[in-house]
């Protein structure tokens, strides 16, 4: 028994893919696989680790039941339209249903050239792979929506960038890889029909409450806005900064996708940027909901013709999805934040709360994740000292904060230990930091090793867990291993 294909995208017209097997390599070896990911998937532990899974992994053999292929997408990138985009570097194998009966898709990831790879090589260095693999790893256990890692092979090939990298392949597992992009593709060619297709798709494997409704495409598009602004509230909770948000890199599922240039952000700054190619800071972390709106405008334009067939009361019936764009954005991230500062009920100016320590954490620069998770010592009788100092808690203003903030938490029903303790399951002690990420992919490339790579992965298994022996896992940067600057690692 491998992997029990049962695939659906292959069966939408040709035009939606172009059917393409990945390019073999020369000497592929297992780095790292996801065991509890592959029970999910009933796919078999030991089969997974046999010289055939690794072959499967790494796109040397075509198991029965896979039918290849690339899907083909467009993509506002930094605001400028590409009619055609495609995946340039990754390989559809196929889907399997999991366990609880989803349709979830496989996907190798750096196996080599398709259709659409234009003059790119279809390969992936070793370093984008670990990336995404302890990333959307990290991502799923602090319960933020996301594209999966099964696992990750070195391919035994070199690949060439600036310099050369050993290459590297991601299985990649996910809900759908439809995204913004791929209805963009269709309307932009005029092809209402296939937007029709593409859309009924989506409804039927991913949203099928919409079926019930009078307006299913309006209603699926309320269900995808709805999707994205709680996975962007999310995100921002924990410091997330994607890097970029072009319309390709927006699925409809509501997962993260693609890990190139992301980062958790330390230091609270809300103009952050990480990504190199991110000049003007389009994608900067306060500004991803705003981007995100825009995004769903380009998604609300392409259903415009399925809406309603006027496209003047079209436009009106999806403006008053969007209008709530704003409101419905404050509500996720007031939901969360309000969790984050220990508060299970909304009272009148609750709000206050989280704006002015937002505020203070900024204004004293101190580290995003900590700030957050340090609170709740705030609320134990015997706090052990802290192991990292943080400017938040010398300031005057916040020492201000902290007994009004405990007067309101009298309110609360659990008392201040249980709140402490809730408040940790929710503010996470070990976010992927980009130094420790970097460590790993430096290791893997230097000395061939992946053993820091595998015991970030098992630590950040479990965010919400003190581990001492691992503890300095959870500090902020130095100036000395901080690293500023991402890349798209393509
Ligand atoms: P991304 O920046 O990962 O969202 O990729 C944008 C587009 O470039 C997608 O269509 C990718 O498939 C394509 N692409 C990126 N890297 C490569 C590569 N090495 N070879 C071929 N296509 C690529
Ligand atoms: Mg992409």
């Amino acid at each position: 028994m491998t992997i029990k294909f049962k695939n659906s995208y292959a069966n939408l017209p040709p035009k939606f893919y172009s059917k393409t097997e990945p390019t073999p390599v020369s000497n592929p070896k297992l780095i790292l696989s996801n065991s509890s990911l592959a029970q999910e998937l009933e796919i078999p532990e030991n089969w997974m680790l046999s010289q055939q899974g690794i072959d499967t992994f790494s796109g040397n053999k075509i198991l029965s039941g896979s039918e290849p292929l690339a899907m083909v997408y467009a993509g506002h990138q930094f605001g400028h339209f590409s009619p055609q985009l495609g995946d340039g570097r990754a390989i559809l194998l196929g889907e399997c249903l999991d366990t609880f009966g989803m349709r979830r898709d496989i996907q190798l990831k750096g196996s080599g050239q398709t259709n659409y790879s234009r003059s790119g090589d279809g390969r992936s260095p070793i370093g984008p792979v670990i990336r995404e693999y302890l990333v959307s790893e990290a991502m799923h256990a602090l319960n933020i929506p996301t594209t999966r890692a099964l696992a990750a092979v070195s391919t035994g090939d070199t690949v060439y960038r600036d310099t050369s990298f050993p290459g590297g392949i991601l299985t990649r597992v996910a809900k759908s890889h439809v995204r913004i992009g791929t209805f963009e593709y269709f309307a932009s060619i005029n092809d209402i029909e296939s937007v029709q297709i593409l859309s009924d798709y989506c409804i039927n494997r991913l949203y099928p409450d919409c079926l019930k409704s009078t307006d299913k495409y309006l209603s699926f598009l309320k269900s995808v806005v709805e999707k994205q602004i709680s996975l962007v509230a999310k995100w921002m909770s924990v410091g997330f900064i994607h890097g970029v948000m072009n319309t390709d890199n927006i699925s409809i599922s509501g997962e993260t996708i693609d890990f190139g240039p992301c980062a958790f952000m330390e230091a609270f700054n809300p103009s952050q940027v990480f990504s190199a190619i991110d000049v003007n800071g389009r994608y900067r972390y306060s500004n991803q909901p705003e981007i995100l709106l825009w995004n769903l405008m380009r998604l609300a334009e392409t259903l415009l013709p399925l809406i309603d067939k006027n496209q003047e009361k079209a436009i009106e019936k999806v403006t008053v999805i969007l209008k709530d764009f704003w409101p419905l954005f404050e509500t996720n991230w007031l939901e969360i934040l309000l969790k984050k500062i220990g508060f299970s009920t909304v009272e009148h100016n609750d709000d206050l709360f989280i704006n002015e320590l937002l505020a203070l954490i900024e204004s004293t620069q101190s580290d995003f994740t900590l700030s957050f998770r340090y609170l709740s010592h705030l609320l134990l009788k015997n706090p052990k000292p802290l192991p990292v100092q943080l400017p938040l808690f010398e300031s005057e203003s916040f020492k201000k904060w902290v007994p009004r903030w405990k007067k309101r938490l009298e309110s609360e029903p659990s008392s201040l230990i249980d709140i402490s303790s809730q408040m940790n399951a929710t503010n996470p002690l070990y976010i992927p930091r980009n130094h420790l990420v970097e460590a790993a992919i430096q290791e893997a490339i230097q000395e061939n090793k992946f053993d820091l790579m595998k015991t970030l992965n098992t630590l950040w298994k479990q965010p919400f867990l003190t581990n001492e022996k691992y503890e300095q896992f959870s500090y902020p940067a130095t100036d000395k291993n901080e690293v500023t600057t991402t890349f798209c690692g393509t």
